[in-house]
C-alpha cells in the first residue's frame, strides 16, 4: 500500500509500505477513505520528538472502512464505517477504567504514527491496523460525511476538551491562543459554554478572519502586544479563562500573562521540554488553576458526535485542503509554512 513515511526533519515522503496484517484477536483492519494533517504530526516534521522510528508512517486521524475482523471483535464487522480516537487503549486496564484512556497501561500511552509507548503505524496510509476494535471504533451514522466524523477522534475532542477544563461558565470572557485547527475548534466548543465574548490570538491573518467568523474578536499578536490588548478591553483584569492551543513556550507565556486572579489557564499545546518558566508566584498569589493534558478523545466522540448531527458544531468549517496521499508531502509543506491559506489537510488514499 502507499504511506506517508517520516524519515528526517521536513522530510516526509510517499512510499510503498507492508500492508498491515490482523495480529491479535481483537484487532481490525480499516481501509482508509479519509485522513488528516494534525499540528502534532508537525512536531515530528521539526524534529521535536527525535525518538520515532525513521521511515514510521505518520497520521492518527482517520475515518475508513472495516475490512477484516479479527476472531475475539464482537461489534464490528466488515463494510462497518469508523472513526477512532488518535491514542490507543484496551479499555480494561486500570487506567482506562478510570476514563483515563489515553494512559493506557497495555499499550504504554501509544498513539497512531508516534513516538509514545509502544510504536503503531499512523493512517496516512491506505489501510491501518486497529487495536481493540470493540473499545476504539465509533460506528459513523449513515449519511455522514468523512469531513464530519474525522475530527471527533482528536481536534474536535481536543477543542472540547481545552473548553471544558476551562470551566467557562455563561458570561465568561475567554481567551484561545492559537488558531490552528485545534484553536479554531475550542472557539466552536468554547461558544457550547455560553461565554460574553471569546478573543482569538494568532499572527496568521486567514486564521484570524475565520476565528472572527466563528464569532471571536481577533486579537492579531503579530502586530500588537494580544497580553496588552486583552487586558485593555477587560478593564486592566485580564479574563477568567485562557486556553492555549499552540505548543509553544511564547504562547504559554501569553496565556498566563492573559488570566485574571482566580482564572483558570487550560492548555492542549503538546509540549516535548522537560521544563518551562512557571511564574509560580502570580499563580501562587494569584489563585490559577493551571490545567494541561492529553486528550482522552475516546471519551468525547460518541457525546460529541450528536452536536456534530445537530449542526452545533460543524468541523467542517476548518477544511482547506482535500488532497491525495500522493499530495502529502505538499500538504506537510503548505500546512507548516501556512501557505496557500492552508488550515486542515485531508487526505484521500
Ligand atoms: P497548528 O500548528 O496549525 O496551530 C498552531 C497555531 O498557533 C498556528 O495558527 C500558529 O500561527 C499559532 N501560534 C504560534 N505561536 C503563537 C503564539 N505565540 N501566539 C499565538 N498564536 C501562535 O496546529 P493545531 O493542529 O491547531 O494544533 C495545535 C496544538 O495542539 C499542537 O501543539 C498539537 O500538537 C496540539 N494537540 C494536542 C492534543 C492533545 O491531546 N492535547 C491533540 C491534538 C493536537
Ligand atoms: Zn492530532
Amino acid at each position: 500500500m502507499k504511506a506517508i513515511t517520516l524519515h528526517g526533519v521536513a522530510d516526509v515522503r510517499v512510499q510503498e509500505h507492508a500492508d498491515p496484517r490482523i495480529q491479535e484477536p481483537t484487532d481490525a483492519l480499516v481501509r482508509i477513505t479519509t485522513s488528516a494533517i494534525c499540528g502534532s504530526d508537525l512536531h515530528y516534521y521539526h524534529g521535536r520528538f527525535p525518538n520515532v522510528e525513521p521511515g514510521i508512517v505518520l497520521g492518527h486521524e482517520f475515518v475508513g472502512e472495516v475490512v477484516e475482523v479479527g476472531a475475539e471483535v464482537r461489534g464490528f464487522r466488515p463494510g462497518d464505517r469508523v472513526v477512532a480516537p488518535f491514542s490507543i487503549s484496551c479499555g480494561r486496564c486500570e487506567a482506562c477504567k478510570e476514563r483515563l484512556p489515553a494512559q493506557c497501561q497495555t499499550t504504554n500511552r501509544a498513539v497512531f504514527g508516534g513516538r509514545f509507548g509502544r510504536q503503531y503505524p499512523g493512517a496516512q496510509a491506505s489501510f491501518i491496523r486497529v487495536p481493540f476494535a470493540d473499545f476504539m471504533f465509533e460506528r459513523v451514522p449513515a449519511g455522514m460525511p468523512d469531513e464530519q466524523a474525522i475530527f471527533l477522534g482528536d481536534i474536535l475532542a481536543t477543542g472540547y476538551f481545552c473548553a471544558e477544563s476551562g470551566g467557562i461558565r455563561p458570561g465568561d470572557q475567554v481567551a484561545v491562543v492559537g488558531c490552528g485547527p485545534v484553536g479554531l475548534l475550542a472557539i466552536q466548543s468554547a461558544q457550547l459554554f455560553g461565554p460574553a465574548r471569546v478573543f482569538a490570538v494568532d499572527r496568521v491573518d486567514y486564521r484570524l478572519a475565520l476565528a472572527e467568523a466563528f464569532g471571536a474578536v481577533p486579537v492579531d499578536a503579530s502586530r500588537a502586544d494580544p497580553v496588552a490588548a486583552i487586558r485593555a478591553e477587560t478593564g486592566g483584569r485580564g479574563v477568567p479563562v485562557a486556553m492555549e492551543c499552540v505548543g509553544h513556550a511564547s504562547a504559554l507565556e501569553t496565556a498566563l500573562g492573559l488570566v485574571k486572579a482566580g482564572g483558570t489557564v487550560s492548555v492542549v499545546g503538546v509540549y516535548a521540554e522537560a521544563a518551562f518558566p512557571f511564574p509560580i508566584s502570580q499563580a501562587f498569589f494569584g489563585d490559577l488553576t493551571f490545567k494541561i493534558g492529553i486528550c482522552n478523545a475516546r471519551n468525547y466522540i460518541t457525546r460529541l458526535l450528536p452536536l456534530v448531527q445537530a449542526g452545533r458544531l460543524v468541523p467542517t468549517r476548518i477544511v482547506s485542503h482535500v488532497m491525495g496521499l500522493a499530495e502529502g508531502p505538499r500538504g506537510y509543506r503548505i500546512f507548516d509554512r501556512k501557505e496557500e491559506r492552508a488550515i486542515k489537510v485531508l487526505l484521500k488514499p
